[in-house]
């Protein structure tokens, strides 16, 4: 009887597209209890049948749960299926985003090492390496982003590693992927992209050269804004280590929260397909609108990287960053203010469509030097379309911008 789990060898001809995948990759055909769903297994601890068991174990005779801290059985599932949706041979679920990051460096960066970031990067990954990594030795530099001279000439002997966001946040750069890549493997040093905000819906890096990738699942991945979670992905060998360190860290999920992850994967394409739809027309309407001074968006002819971006991804997600036209900081606030469908928070990536205002939300307690050195301008606003229909959240952004 044929019991494959991987869904390649349902299909030996055909590559399975990403909804396929997303409903059925990594999981069993055959779950407990003849569900079509997998089980929420609610335990901390596994046992074992007699101590020859425990040894068969420890001598990896036997793959099997252990302890809570190592792994759960749902977790394994989403992480087949994370793999199998961007291309590589092993993901690891963390608890957050930022666990992943942190797992990631911990394991990989030593004292005396160095990393080389472009500088548009998640605030919060910038922070833990700048006043963090920074105690154990770890030295950290920055370069233009998309500055590829400039990165190749950071690179020293002591460089493991070169970090990338693609599209960066909020300004929505796309990062040449083979280029990056290829500085990396010219210099001997991993790299990394953070592609959040692409997905593998939209860009699978490791298809370039590209060592790790990382998501915060917590946004698209789950795209429900109800839950947290974070994933690498790469080379089973590359990642064994940061798979030992993360069982010592304890940024594990919960049952529950793997649960939820790997409902909301099921529409993972759906929703991108509808936010990346979103964010094209929303883009279009608001660089036509005479309030508004500039968009950032790649799938606009007009971004400095639409070119890159058309060349490597399917599409562009739902995130978008305008400028509105002579205003201060307080009659942003007011456009932020007046809509009505979208909620005031931060993230991005689920089916509620998100805003803010950068300098209020991410940047308050910046000194206005370091929100002009990051490209935080008082009249910025970030929208995160989710999947409402298009036509109004136009009707809201218009009747926000024409009050
Ligand atoms: C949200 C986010 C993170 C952090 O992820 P959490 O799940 O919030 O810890 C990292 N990188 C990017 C690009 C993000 O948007």
């Amino acid at each position: 009887m044929k019991s494959p789990r991987q869904l390649e060898s349902l299909s030996p001809t055909q590559k399975p597209g990403a909804s396929t995948l997303a409903v059925h990759a990594g999981e069993d055909r055959h779950k407990l209890g003849d569900s079509i769903t997998d089980p929420i297994v609610c335990a901390a601890t596994y046992t074992f049948a007699d101590t020859q068991a425990v040894i068969d174990f420890i001598e990896k005779k036997q793959p099997r749960e252990e302890y809570g801290r190592y792994g759960n059985p749902g977790e394994k599932v989403v992480e087949r299926k994370l793999a199998a949706l961007e291309g590589g041979e092993l993901a690891l679920l963390y608890s957050s985003g930022m666990a992943a990051i942190v797992g990631l460096l911990m394991a990989k960066l030593n004292s005396g090492d160095e990393v080389v970031f472009f500088d548009e990067c998640y605030h919060r990954s910038r922070e833990f390496c700048a006043k963090h990594l920074s105690r154990f030795g770890v030295v950290t530099r920055q370069v233009k982003t998309c500055d590829y001279e400039a990165m190749d000439a950071a690179v020293t002997p002591q460089t493991k590693l070169l970090i990338s966001e693609s599209p960066t946040n909020p300004h929505l750069s796309i990062v040449d992927l083979e280029r990056f890549a290829a500085i990396g493997k010219r210099r001997g040093v991993e790299t990394l992209i953070d592609a959040t905000l692409a997905t593998p819906y939209n860009v699978r890096p490791l298809e370039y050269g590209v060592d790790y990738v990382l998501h915060s699942a917590t946004k698209y991945l789950a795209g429900h804004n109800d839950l947290l979670a974070g994933v690498i992905v790469g080379a089973a060998e590359k990642l064994e280590p940061v798979k030992k360190l993360r069982g010592i860290l304890g940024a594990v999920n919960s049952p529950h929260n793997i649960f939820l992850l790997e409902r909301g994967l099921k529409t993972f394409e759906l929703r991108m397909q509808r936010q990346n739809a979103n964010g094209q027309e929303i883009a279009e309407f608001l660089v036509a609108h005479p309030r508004v001074e500039r968009v950032y968006y790649p799938g606009l002819p007009s971004h400095p990287y639409h070119e890159v971006a058309r060349q490597t991804m399917r599409g562009f997600g739902g995130l978008i960053t305008f400028l509105v036209k002579d205003a201060n900081w307080q009659q942003t606030a007011q456009i932020v203010d007046a809509v009505r469908i979208p909620r005031i928070g931060p993230s991005l990536g689920g089916v509620e469509s998100l805003i803010e205002q950068p300098l209020v939300m991410s940047y308050y307690e910046c000194t206005a030097e370091d929100r002009q050195r990051f490209g935080i301008y008082d009249n910025m606003i970030r929208l995160s379309c989710g999947i409402e229909n298009c036509e109004d959240l136009i009707a809201d952004l218009k009747q926000a911008l024409e009050q």
